[in-house]
Formats: C-alpha cells, structure tokens, sequence
C-alpha cells in the first residue's frame, strides 16, 4: 500500500491553519490506481457481507457509492446537518473547537441491518465514532469501518469498539 502514497498530495494548513490535508484526488482521476486501491475493500465487504455500505459526507461518499454499486449493496448517506429530506435521526459530536452533527434519514433501513461505514480518511476517530453510534440508535447494526487513510498518531482507532472490523488502506 506504501505505493499509493506518491498519488496523495499534502496540503498544508487547508482547510484551516495546522492541518495538513491529505488530498486523494489524483488517485481518484487515475482509474487503474483506483482499482487497484479498491481491490481490498471490495474483498472485505464482499466477505463480510454487510446488506448496506454506509458513506460519510462528503469525501466518503466517493469510494463508498462506487463499492456499493460494484457489490450491488444499498447506499446511505451520512449527512451534515440539514441536507437530508423529510423525518431525520441525528448526533451531536464535539471536534477539536466546538461542535459538528451527522444525520441519516428515518427509516434509511430494517431493524438489524448489516452495516459497514466508509469514510475518506481516519484522524482522531470523533467523527466515526459518531458515524456509527447514529447507526446503532437508528437500529442497525454496526459490522465495521473501512477508511482509505488513518493518520495513526492520532489513535482514532483506540475511538472505535474494538470488536468491529476497523480496516484503512493507506497508514501515514
Ligand atoms: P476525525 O473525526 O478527526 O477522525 O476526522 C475525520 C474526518 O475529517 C474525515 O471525514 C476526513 O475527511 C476529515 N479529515 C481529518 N483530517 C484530515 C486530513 N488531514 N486530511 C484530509 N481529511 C481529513
């Protein structure tokens, strides 16, 4: 996997001052890197077999529309506040300054569903954490986390129950 890292660029201080960004973009524009980045995934889920592949917005939702089309599972949108239609479940989780919300539709599943959730990159884990607890209150249930990239000085995995599957691809 260390290959890949030539194809992420390094953005620093973006979005804001102290953050130094990992931009997977020209992987994404290079359909043979991609296919060969997604190989692993594809053979997870396809093992694990979860009913839906759950994407965090915004960057999740790029690798993990395009595994559930490829293993013809369900898709659901994990939000930011106020872009979902109609009845939503939501939570509230703290960042490094303040405050930041997911929500998923009501409804967006059965009772017990098997779900995995896919996100662009794992940094401290606040964010996941929160993914998959709203999973769980709106009464999935939560088989695991897949992330192209984990930022493993952060120890965002120490965050996620270590009883689930929590695979990245790329570590820096
Ligand atoms: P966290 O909640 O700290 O694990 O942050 C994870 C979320 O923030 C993911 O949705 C990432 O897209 C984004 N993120 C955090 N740090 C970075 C980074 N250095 N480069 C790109 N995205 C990041």
């Amino acid at each position: 996997m260390e290959h890949f890292k030539k194809y992420i660029n390094e953005i620093k201080d973006f979005p804001k001052e102290g953050i130094v960004f990992k931009d997977i973009n020209p992987i994404y524009k290079d359909p043979k890197i991609l296919k060969e980045l997604m190989v692993p995934l594809e053979k997870l889920i396809a093992t694990s077999k979860p009913d839906y592949i759950a994407g965090i917005e915004s960057r999740g939702f790029i690798s993990a529309s395009a595994l559930a089309f490829k293993l013809e599972l369900g898709f659901i949108p994990i939000r930011k506040p106020k872009k979902l239609p109609g009845k939503v479940i939501g939570i509230n989780y703290k960042l490094e300054y303040g405050e930041d919300r997911l929500e998923i539709q009501l409804n967006s599943f059965d009772k017990d569903s098997k779900i995995i959730i896919i996100d662009d990159l794992l940094a401290t884990g606040g964010t996941a954490s929160a993914a998959g607890s709203l999973i769980r209150n709106a009464g999935g249930s939560l088989i695991g986390y897949a992330f192209l990239m984990e930022l493993t000085d952060l120890q965002g995995r120490k965050k996620l129950e270590s009883n689930l599957i929590v695979e990245s691809l790329i570590k820096f």
